[in-house]
């Protein structure tokens, strides 16, 4: 209910009477009263005017599950929420959803990870209160090998909510980083569950650096849209626009099987592009000049021997020649 009566109270773009949502909720005048005062004691700043009613005058930045329901607008994508104030880790949560019921959409939100991840088994900075960790579910009817391209989906996604919701010119790093002014503000681990040879369930995890306002030393390449802006976005509406876009460009993965449809604006916000670039793989390193992705996610380097290569995202990180981009 606590959703339902922030929905309609933003999207009443005014003064809504007690009386009016009594009728659209099906409950009585004192459950709204509680419900207000609960909202009001969790930093929503509403105002209660005799003969005229309720008005939403100011969100803060909360995250909860009644907060996020009441801002996504999407059919799929965030369809269901799980929030957390706390989990080992939203992916590690994901997948243990995905195994029991948990439907294509589900979306695993917390405010604090005791033990995020990053690719490779390294550790995703995760303290409370500023950020966003969360992981989407996939029940996707793909290929093993369709499923890298994901994580590209997720990666323009979020880049273009970002541009949207802070307005700041968030490139993406190749294949899955998003950076802003060069530095990471975004990182994501995409994680696949087979069953024989099909793909029982992805989950992609994002982690975003929103208002954060301090790293520890060794993250000397991390920022926040906070620290590039100097503006608190509030999360839940940072969420909620990331699922819008996701949806949206999901479609156009499932409509052309592979990335066809967003090859030229995924091109267009790729960090890498026309620039020299050291690719780093598990057990070989060299440089190239990056070209762009093509229809299946691949970066297109050209070598210094005039090579062309494509690179599979999957155990590569690719590098400016002097440093994160
Ligand atoms: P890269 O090209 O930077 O190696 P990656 O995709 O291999 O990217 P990830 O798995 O996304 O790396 O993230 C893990 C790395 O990100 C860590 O090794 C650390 O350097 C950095 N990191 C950890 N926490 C954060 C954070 N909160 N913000 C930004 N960077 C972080």
């Amino acid at each position: 209910m606590k959703s339902k009566i922030l929905s309609v109270l933003r999207e009443a773009d005014g003064y809504i009477s007690g009386q009016q949502l009594c009728e659209e909720l099906g409950v009585s005048r004192t459950a709204v009263w509680k419900v207000i005062e609960k909202l009001k004691s969790e930093g929503y700043e509403i105002e209660a005017v005799r003969n005229r009613g309720y008005r939403l005058v100011e969100s803060p930045d909360v995250m909860s599950k009644a907060e996020i329901e009441s801002l996504i607008e999407t059919t799929w994508a965030g369809n269901t929420i799980q929030y957390f104030p706390e989990v080992d880790s939203t992916n590690n949560y994901a997948k243990r959803v995905g195994d029991e019921t948990g439907g294509h959409g589900t979306l695993i939100v917390s405010d604090k990870q005791t033990a995020g991840k990053g690719r490779r088994g390294r550790v995703w900075e995760s303290p409370a209160g500023s950020s966003i960790y969360m992981s989407l579910l996939l029940k996707p009817d793909i290929r093993p090998d369709q499923a890298s391209m994901l994580t590209l989906v997720m990666a323009q996604s979020v880049a273009k909510a970002m541009r949207e919701m802070a307005n700041v010119d968030a490139k993406i790093k190749w294949p899955n980083d998003i950076v802003l002014n060069g530095k990471k503000v975004c990182g994501m681990l995409t994680e696949m569950t087979m069953e024989m040879d099909y793909i029982q369930s992805v989950v992609i995890g994002v982690g975003i650096n929103v208002n954060t306002k301090h790293f520890p030393k060794e993250l000397s390449h991390a920022t926040s849209l906070y620290l590039e802006t100097g503006n608190i976005v509030k999360r839940s509406e940072l969420i909620a626009e990331t699922m819008r876009q996701f949806e949206y460009y999901y479609g156009k993965f499932v409509e052309e099987g592979d990335l066809s449809g967003i090859q030229e604006e995924y091109n267009s916000l790729l960090v890498n592009r026309d620039r020299d670039v050291k690719v780093l793989e598990p057990s070989n390193e060299y440089q190239g000049h990056a070209l762009g992705i093509n229809e299946m996610g691949e970066l297109i380097v050209k070598k210094e021997d005039g090579e062309f290569v494509r690179i599979y995202a999957g155990e590569v990180s690719v590098r400016g020649i002097y440093g994160y981009v």
